[in-house]
């Protein structure tokens, strides 16, 4: 992290800079999620709008070990669950679950 430094922070999100290469850095904020996101950027001008949310969908998956064979809970959804919930990898992550 000593390679990092904060150039710009925009609600939840923290761009930086490493030093070593020049490349950008996105990083959720600490208060936001207890799992923090590190996703490189190649487009500094859109940063904050770049959305993370397919690859966090699947880092959660991944973490959990893959889909159950039980149904969601979520009414109308039927999605298999991942694996330790009661609901779907969409619904899952919908309810601000990210590890
Ligand atoms: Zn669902």
């Amino acid at each position: 992290m000593e390679d990092l430094e904060l150039v710009e922070r925009a609600s939840w999100l923290e761009l930086y800079r490493r030093k070593s290469d020049g490349s950008y850095w996105r990083l959720t904020a600490a208060e936001k999620y207890e799992q923090r996101f590190l996703i490189r950027i190649e487009n500094v001008q859109g940063w904050s709008s770049f959305d993370s949310a397919p690859l966090e969908r699947q880092l959660l998956l991944e973490r959990r070990g893959g889909l159950g064979k039980e149904a969601c809970i979520t009414q109308g959804c039927g999605q298999p669950v991942v694996l330790g919930s009661a609901f779907c990898l969409e619904h899952t992550y919908e309810r601000g679950v990210r590890k």
